[in-house]
């Protein structure tokens, strides 16, 4: 049915790839580009021999030249940046100049300060319109399926929904004292950040890992987890009418955040560049460089995620809790894809939402946040693609069996 140009080939394109290979009705031709183009050729070594044909190619995401020749080159239906937050506008840039789809997992951050929002893209509101090519944000799995989730519920279960709060859950165990499951340097500064939640309007902002609770999640047990800022938030405040609060927690273990305290207290995980012997260096980027590869987790971790949303509303004037969720084993992930769970749950939404993209089922001009499509044949497609959901219409609430001298007094 047609072409996709993947830029990066990191932990989640290498999911996506695998899993548009598998998917070779709609992607029949991909190619792979990315700053590092031995990735690529080794990835292709690796798939090339079924149906889809793989090309790759070497390619600066920084530089929308160089982007702009790439695209005019592989002519693809859509572009799908699994890079870096940091190039989701110049990627953008270059499909307008092109007249070519675009999807990402994850929306835009200036490398120089750790502040991610929608303001960015959503500024080329217009310009995608008038090109007649759709940009869909968030395509991964939070932001993306959790996303889709919401939007599922407010169309099947709810008039009216007004409290989410969305747990991501990763009890995987890959045995290093310190590592993170995705690019470190990202995951860092979203955990390093202040937190945020949605409320009546207005954020409320918490000093980072300031509200924690502990949830009981299905198939996996009780863990700590941690109120975080997550980007969804921002635009599901907008797209769910009538919310009134909207929290995202994410699990840590203990060890997780004695190591983090401890690199944040030496001055580790700054991004303020310091001069060391003559050179100017970004601590962050340097502690990426000495910590695991998070595709090197892949074989040793063991364990499940569970991720998903709670909402609490109304349905025909009563009362109603509904809690959508996934859960995904990495070893089995690691079987299928040779990646862990974390790249799993991301790569494969990537794919769905480039597939609903190119066969048209998802076709509105402009740029949108998943929640504003047709959440239904995205749905069937998780199913169908390996993040099976499950549905729970009596769940346990997260404030009901917290430790409320936990949170901090101006957070009530
Ligand atoms: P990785 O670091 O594993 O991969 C990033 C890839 O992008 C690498 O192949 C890297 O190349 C490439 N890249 C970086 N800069 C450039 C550039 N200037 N030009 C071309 N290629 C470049 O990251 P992940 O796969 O873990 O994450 C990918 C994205 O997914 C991130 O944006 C992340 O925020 C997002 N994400 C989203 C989630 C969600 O649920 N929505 C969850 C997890 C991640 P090289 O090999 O040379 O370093």
């Amino acid at each position: 049915m047609g072409k996709a140009l993947i830029i990066g080939c990191g932990g989640v394109a290498s999911v996506a790839i695998h899993k548009c290979c598998q998917n070779n009705d709609v992607f029949e031709e991909i190619c792979i580009a990315s700053r590092t183009k031995s990735k690529c050729d080794a990835l292709k070594a690796k798939l090339d021999g079924g149906k889809t044909k793989i090309t790759t190619a070497q390619v600066d995401a920084n530089n929308v030249d160089e982007l702009i020749a790439l695209i005019e080159e592989v002519k693809p239906d859509i572009v799908m940046n699994l890079a870096l937050p940091y190039q989701d506008l110049t990627i953008m840039d270059a499909c307008l100049a092109t007249k070519t789809h675009y999807l990402d997992t994850a929306n835009y951050e200036p490398e120089d300060t750790a502040k991610f929002e929608y303001k960015w893209q959503w500024d080329y509101r217009e310009r995608f319109e008038k090109a007649g090519i759709t940009a869909l944000l968030g395509s991964g799995f939070d932001p993306g399926v959790t996303s889709v989730f919401s939007a599922y519920a407010l169309k099947h279960h709810f008039d009216e929904i007004e409290y989410i709060d969305i747990l991501d859950c990763n009890a995987g165990d890959h045995g290093y004292p310190f590592a993170t499951n995705f690019n470190p340097e990202i995951n860092i500064r979203e955990v390093s950040a202040k937190g945020s939640y949605w409320e009546n309007g207005k954020w409320i902002e918490t000093e980072p890992m300031e509200i924690k609770r502990v949830y009981n999640f299905p198939e996996i047990g009780a863990k700590d987890m941690y109120l975080l800022h997550h980007e969804e938030i921002e635009s599901l405040a907008l797209n769910i009418p009538g919310i009134k609060r909207i929290r995202f927690f994410m699990t840590f273990g203990e060890s997780y955040l004695t190591h983090l305290k401890c690199l944040e207290n030496v001055g580790m995980t700054s991004i303020e560049p310091i001069e060391f012997e003559g050179k100017q260096i970004i601590p962050l980027q340097f502690l990426k460089a000495v910590l695991p590869d998070p595709a090197s987790l892949g074989p040793r971790t063991k364990g499940k995620t569970n991720i998903g949303c709670i909402f609490q509303g109304k349905k025909d004037g009563k009362e109603k809790t509904y809690y959508l969720y996934n859960v995904c084993d990495h070893e089995a992930c690691y079987q299928e894809v040779g990646s862990q769970a974390v790249s799993y749950t991301t790569g494969v939404p990537a794919m769905i939402g480039a597939m609903m993209v190119m066969t048209g089922k998802w076709n509105k001009p402009g740029v949108y946040n998943i929640e504003e499509f047709d959440p239904d044949p995205f749905m069937e497609a998780l199913n169908k693609w390996g993040l099976p959901w499950k549905e729970d219409f009596n769940p346990e609430l997260v404030d009901e069996q917290t430790a409320q001298q936990l949170e901090p007094e101006h957070a009530r």
